[in-house]
């Protein structure tokens, strides 16, 4: 082997925020806050607060590999912390507040955190937590001095006290790229969450393969983007560190996500471009019919984390002018793994085809292999109709879960391709279709149907305003499909309505054998259906005719 002559510079986060703050220095960040107002800073000032927080840090004894917790809503206080802890070779783990208690507890114990930075408006659900987390734990709670609550945690910190005083340069320390710098678990639909711990190669990497879609995706210089994916889910889609290296204006949200604040602050700050999980743009989309416009500025949207239903797509298109990409990923790939890009070879494509393209999942970035395979691991041809479990691989993808190797068994194949979950098919342009998650498919006497083609499917009925398909058992044919809705106000369907409107939709055998209408649908800590919800409540339904 002849070793290439070029420098070996390790691939680090806090290059990112230097970078921002030498070139993009002047480029605003806006966020709306938990006080209420909405507070304006640039790169270049907030590089030297994540300075000062990162001595700050040091000085309160936080060492390399530590990690250290965030509890808060997207802002610039807690885009601060994910530079200054992975700055200095501590790991930010960011914990979803929408956990369940238990399984709160559970993480900040599993990760053993050293500080909880918590906004004013977790404290109460933290106080209600701290017997039973462990006894060194600080809190640093997000707020100024005069803005510090009444709190019975034991010795609680405040965060602009902390950054007070402290020296607005650092030179940020040299470490191997393979160190942790991001901690984050999975929502953990059956048994404990699972962690997944970034390493700072795989972070910048993962960055420089969206960076191979930006344009696409709103990621421009200048452009105002509003994060509503969390900071404290999946890197919010890796925004807080591909933001900075393009050079777009975020518009943090803050912990106001109803469709009505979100519309005035897109509307305020002229957003371009915005990011999320369908049920947040049921909210915008019911406000922004109410408005009869879209917010000023407003040019397109991302829709991930679930299936971007067809008529929600159809909706920002063709009435409000906004352009949709779909994106999907996952916790375990940091996360993005394909996203709608197209190319010179669909010039020539209509609009519908177009939009017949954004219904599947999109392409994969640079960096992301993706493979599917038959029940027994032989690869499938990506054919646009062979379908099969879908498997991953590149830098950006984890190998093992953090301190769990039970959790890790069977995660990857013999070749070291990462199981994903879902299965898929990929056409000959590399368009990836998630059929389903494997376990929510409906397996219809050896045959597959898919929950979320139903469920895009039957969306399209004027009366139903969200829908969830799960299976129910049937003595002939082991399970068969159940659709679960929720009725538009004011609206009225029956069962047959509702199949009949399917019946050119769907293969005939597709067709649900019940419908059942609900008052509201059971979501996870990550705004997704909860399908482990419904079996529970539904999966003993007892079909017609079974
Ligand atoms: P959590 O379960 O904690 O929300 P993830 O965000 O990691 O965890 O969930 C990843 C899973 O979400 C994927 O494996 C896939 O099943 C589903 N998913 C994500 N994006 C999409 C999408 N655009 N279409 C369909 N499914 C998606």
């Amino acid at each position: 082997m002849t070793r290439g002559l070029m420098m070996d510079r390790p691939l680090l986060v806090s290059s990112i925020i230097d970078f921002a703050a030498d070139i993009r220095r002047g480029t605003e960040i806006v966020s709306a806050r938990v006080e209420g107002d909405v507070h304006r800073t640039t790169y270049g000032d907030s590089a030297k607060r994540i300075a000062q927080l990162a001595h700050a840090l040091s000085a309160h004894g936080v060492n390399f590999g530590d990690r250290v917790a965030t509890l808060a809503w997207n802002g610039y206080r807690h885009f601060e912390l994910y530079y200054a802890i992975g700055g200095i070779g501590a790991v930010c783990h960011t914990i979803n507040p929408r956990l369940f208690t238990e399984q709160l507890i559970y993480v900040i114990n599993h990760a053993d955190d050293r500080l909880l930075f918590l906004e004013t408006s977790f404290v109460k659900l933290v106080e209600g937590l701290v017997d039973r987390l462990p006894k060194d734990l600080r809190y640093v709670i997000l707020c100024a001095p005069e803005d510090m609550p009444e709190t019975t945690l034991p010795n609680p910190l405040c965060y602009e006290a902390l950054l007070a005083g402290q020296q607005e340069r650092i030179v940020w320390p040299e470490f191997e790229e393979t160190t942790a710098c991001g901690l984050c678990y999975t929502s953990g639909t059956t048994g404990n969450p699972k962690g997944v711990l970034y390493s700072n190669r795989s972070t910048v990497l993962h960055s420089m393969g969206l960076l191979t879609v930006a344009d696409g995706i709103g990621l421009r210089p200048g452009q105002s983007l509003l994060p509503v994916v969390p900071l404290f889910h999946v890197n919010a889609w890796g925004l807080p560190y591909v933001m900075p290296l393009v050079g777009t204006r975020p518009v943090f949200p803050g912990p106001r996500l109803d469709g009505e604040s979100l519309f005035t602050l897109m509307d305020q700050e002229r957003v371009t471009a915005a990011w999320g999980v369908p049920t947040v743009w049921m909210g915008l989309l019911a406000e922004m019919r109410r408005h009869g416009r879209k917010p000023l500025g407003m040019e397109l949207v991302l829709i991930g984390g679930s299936a971007a239903p067809a008529p929600m797509i159809e909706e920002f298109e063709r009435d409000f002018g906004v352009d949709v990409i779909h994106g999907w990923g996952m916790t375990e790939m940091s996360p993005v793994g394909t996203v709608t890009t197209f190319g010179p070879d669909h010039d020539a494509l209509s609009i519908s085809e177009r939009r017949a393209r954004k219904i599947s999942q999109g392409r994969r970035l640079f960096g992301m292999d993706l493979k599917i395979v038959d029940g027994t691991g032989v690869r499938l041809p990506h054919d646009g109709v062979a379908f099969g479990e879908l498997l991953v691989r590149g830098p950006s993808v984890m190998a093992e879960y953090f301190n769990d190797p039970d959790a890790g068994l069977g995660v990857r194949d013999a070749e070291g391709w990462m199981r994903t979950g879902d299965v898929a098919r990929i056409d000959p342009d590399g368009f990836l279709y998630i059929v389903d998650r494997s376990k929510d498919v409906i397996k219809s006497g050896g045959e597959w149907i898919s929950s979320i083609d139903l469920e895009n499917a039957a969306l399209g009925h004027p009366a139903i305003r969200e829908c969830a398909v799960i299976a129910a058992s049937h003595p002939k044919w082991g399970e068969r499909p159940l659709l679960i809705a929720v009725l538009e106000d004011g609206r009225t369907a029956t069962a047959d309505d509702v199949r009949s409107y399917l019946s050119d939709k769907v293969a005939k055998w597709w067709l649900p054998d019940d419908v059942i209408f609900t008052d509201d649908l059971p979501h996870t800590a990550t705004g997704k259906l909860s399908k482990l919800q419904l079996r529970k409540r539904f999966g003993d339904h007892v079909l017609p005719g079974a």
